[in-house]
């Protein structure tokens, strides 16, 4: 290619077609595709504070918020600047360096459970090695996931979600209902002596939010207890976000390993699993469990974890989040009721879906009987006029410290005006 033709080539305006062509679906995750509201994928160009701008320069005040990886707004000066000076010194070292101790200190002292802490590149890596140390230290292979939880795409935990895994994979995983302490407990009566661990989201964010109920989390803490099964919760969504503790603060219930991820990155891409001592010591080169990583603590990602941990401990958001987060629960069921609309809010904190639909949801069976055309209705309806939440019912809207009373308004505002549009449909 000559140079005229390069520079020619790089400033065609990317179309949502060319994007389609050269990436699969046009997406990196299948979430951002907007299949469940039938429409063109968004492409954003830009992002500050409660904001984000798609390439036509339109804003929209954001809901998706990272999909729970942004609490203080997106690009908050701190993080920036931790960012500008990390990148004065270097973007990768390929060894070890100050912050990735610095970061771990910080998550240990805040989570209570967590003593010691290995970071990962993400998620989804963070809950594979959780379970590969439940199962090292168990000497025990089965698996117990509750349905509608998301853990991350690690093999074990896509059985019966995704093509291409060996069939022997399902019978490593029993699965049951959220909430549902009944059949856990048959469960366990068939399969205990075979778990390794149980794994779950305390909160349920994959599914909606689904929000524990009273005694289900201590119920599977004393069950696990007795049954010598390691509890690992799942906090990449709740982590640093239902407080400095996560859920088991919330909530009172300590885990045996926790994960970690979106906000202990600070926007960049990063998942930690973290423990007490004894179980922690089974990871490499303590122990005999394998993790390593070419980008795991990545300079980048620690600076900026370390800065939006330390914000977050200086200034604690998380009053305000739940008084905005009460806001929008009372400013839309009442125009939801208004409208006559079917609706249940699941929330806790700032983490929030609206299911449309008469009955209380408290498990995934609960999240299928919810009207999901009612739900495209209000999120493109929603996204017309300048508002942004998930582009699908399966997901959490996320508040942040950059969310102000304006714009918990706007989105009751313009929710009440596409209920009534709906209505009339
Ligand atoms: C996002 C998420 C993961 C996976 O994290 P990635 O960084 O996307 O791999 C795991 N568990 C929960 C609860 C999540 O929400």
């Amino acid at each position: 290619m000559t140079r005229a033709a390069v520079k020619k080539h790089a400033t065609k305006p990317l179309s949502p077609a060319s994007l389609s062509a050269y990436l699969v679906g046009g997406v990196n995750s299948p979430v951002r595709a907007f299949r469940h509201v039938g429409v063109k994928p968004l492409l954003l160009s830009r992002s500050l504070g409660a904001y984000v701008w798609d390439r036509a320069g339109q804003r929209y005040t954001d809901f998706i918020m990272g999909w729970g990886a942004i609490i203080l707004g997106h690009n908050p000066p701190r993080v920036m600047e931790a960012l500008k000076k990390r990148l004065s010194l270097g973007v990768l070292l390929g060894l070890t360096h100050e912050a990735e101790g610095n970061l771990a200190e910080q998550i240990a002292r805040s989570v209570p459970s967590v003593e010691q802490v290995r970071f990962t590149v993400s998620g989804t890596e963070a809950c594979m090695t959780a379970i590969k140390i439940a199962r090292a230290h168990t000497r025990r292979s089965k698996i117990l996931v509750f349905d509608g939880c998301y853990h991350g795409h690690g093999e074990t935990l896509m059985a019966g979600h995704s093509a291409g895994l060996p069939q022997s994979i399902a019978e490593e995983v029993v699965s049951v209902p959220f909430n549902d302490t009944e059949t856990f407990d048959r469960a366990l009566e068939h399969y205990a002596p075979q778990l390794a661990c149980v794994i779950l989201e305390p909160v349920a964010a994959n599914m909606g939010v689904i929000v524990p109920l009273p005694g289900f989390l201590e119920h599977i803490r004393k069950q696990t207890q007795k049954h010598g099964i390691v509890l690992i919760f799942d906090e990449v969504v709740t982590g640093f976000r239902l407080g400095l503790g996560g859920a088991q603060s919330h909530f009172g219930v300590q885990a045996d390993l926790t994960t970690f991820g979106k906000i202990i990155g600070g926007g960049l891409p990063v998942g930690a699993v973290g423990g007490r001592k004894a179980l922690m010591q089974r990871l490499a080169p303590e122990g005999d469990v394998y993790h390593g990583g070419t980008f795991a603590g990545h300079p980048l990602a620690m600076a900026a974890g370390l800065a939006a941990l330390a914000s977050l401990n200086d200034q604690p958001p998380y009053e305000k989040l739940e008084r905005l987060g009460r806001m929008i629960v009372e400013g839309l069921s009442s125009a939801a009721r208004s409208c006559q609309l079917p609706l249940q809010i699941n929330r806790v904190g700032s983490m929030l879906t609206v299911f449309f639909t008469d009955h209380p949801v408290r498990n995934l069976s609960d999240v299928k009987i919810m009207r999901k055309e009612l739900f495209v209705q209000w999120a493109n309806g929603l996204r017309k006029r300048g508002v942004l939440i998930p582009p699908s019912p399966f997901e959490a809207l996320f508040l942040s410290a950059a969310h102000e009373e304006g714009h918990a308004t706007q989105l009751i505002r313009e929710s009440k005006k596409v209920f009534s549009e709906m209505v009339l449909n």
